[in-house]
């Protein structure tokens, strides 16, 4: 099984503050080779730096974003919605091209939530929703789940 996988849960330091979230128990999956990870971080890929300043979804979740109906923004206000919208396109783009079986993504993320984001109040609330690339993945007939769900279950 083909699955992209939110780069920062197999251990690379691709996040906000240069750390990683591994998750030791979808590393095991990987190890066993039970799927084969495509790592992909859309932060990264939409050309935005790391570490880089953190961003919260105002107004809606990942797909209001695609619909224009909602923004991302740095808790200082700087607008990077054209970023994350490109890098969710690159995300798709690398999905398509392996033809991926599914999308483990980590959750909470502006752009890689899946189930849960922060609700844009900067305060560390959250909110049910998805993040862009998770959306975009799904408007395009991918299945993505959050680790969560794949490894047991639940969101
Ligand atoms: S954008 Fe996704 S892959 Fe990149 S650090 Fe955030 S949660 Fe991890």
């Amino acid at each position: 099984m083909i699955a992209i996988v939110s780069a920062c849960l197999l251990g690379i330091n691709c996040r906000y503050d240069g750390g990683n979230v591994a998750n030791k128990g979808l590393i095991e999956v990987v190890k066993a080779g039970k799927i084969v990870p495509i790592p992909v971080c859309p932060e990264q890929l939409s050309g935005l730096p790391t570490p880089r300043k953190t961003c919260e979804i105002i107004g809606g979740d990942g797909f209001d974003v695609l619909n224009g109906k909602a923004r991302v923004l740095t808790k200082d206000g700087e607008d990077l919605t054209e970023k994350f919208v490109r890098g969710a396109n690159e995300v798709l783009k690398i999905a398509r091209l392996v033809k991926a079986d599914i999308a483990i993504m980590k959750n909470y993320s502006p752009s890689c939530g899946c189930g849960f984001i922060y609700d844009g109040s900067f305060s560390g609330k959250k909110r049910e929703g998805f993040g862009v690339t998770s959306a975009l993945l799904m408007q395009n007939g991918f299945k993505v789940i959050s680790v969560e769900e794949f490894l047991h279950g639940n969101r």
